[in-house]
C-alpha cells in the first residue's frame, strides 16, 4: 500500500501498516500512528510526546520513543536532523528535499522531478571527478535550504 502521498489514512489503514511489517497493532499504537501520519508534519520528541500524550495521558515517554523507533525501523516514519542537535520525525517517507525557516521553524517538503533529481545528482558527481578526482556513488540525496518565506507575488 502506497500511503507516502496519502495523509488522510484511516486509523483502519493504520492498522493495516503496522501489521504489514509486523508490528503488533495494538489500539495505543494504532492511534500513535494515525496521528503521526494523519498529515505531512515535522515533529521533534518533545513534540511527539506532547501529541500522544494529549490522547493518552498515563503513556510514558519510554512508551512513546520504543514506539517511535519502532516506527522508524519498520519506515512508517523518518528520522531526520534538520535542525542541529535535533532529531525530527517526518510523516513524508518518499524521498524529498526540505526547506526550513529558521526564523519561524517552519519545515517544508520540496519534491523534485526526476530530470531535476538527475541533474542534481550529476552536478554532485561532476565536482567530487574534477577538483578531487574521486568517482561518487548516490544512496541517497536530501537537500536542506535555509531561508526566509514569503508569499510570491
Ligand atoms: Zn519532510
Amino acid at each position: 500500500m502506497n500511503f507516502h502521498y496519502i495523509f488522510d489514512v484511516s486509523r483502519e489503514d493504520v492498522r493495516k501498516l503496522l501489521e504489514d511489517r509486523g508490528i503488533t497493532a495494538t489500539l495505543q499504537r494504532i492511534e500513535m500512528a494515525w496521528l503521526l501520519l494523519k498529515k505531512n508534519q515535522h515533529l521533534t520528541a518533545d513534540e511527539v510526546n506532547r501529541l500522544i500524550n494529549g490522547r493518552f495521558p498515563k503513556v510514558s515517554r519510554a512508551t512513546i520513543f520504543n514506539n517511535l523507533n519502532l516506527f522508524v525501523e519498520s519506515g512508517l516514519l523518518k528520522k531526520l536532523e534538520l535542525k542541529s542537535g535535533v532529531s525530527v520525525y517526518d510523516s513524508n517517507t518518499s524521498a524529498h528535499h526540505h526547506v526550513i525557516n529558521p526564523e519561524s521553524g517552519e519545515i517544508l517538503d520540496i519534491e523534485l522531478d526526476e530530470h531535476s533529481t538527475r541533474d542534481l545528482q550529476a552536478s554532485f558527481k561532476e565536482f567530487l571527478k574534477i577538483n578531487k578526482g574521486l568517482d561518487l556513488q548516490i544512496d541517497d540525496i536530501q537537500i536542506v535550504v535555509r531561508g526566509s518565506l514569503a508569499p510570491s507575488l
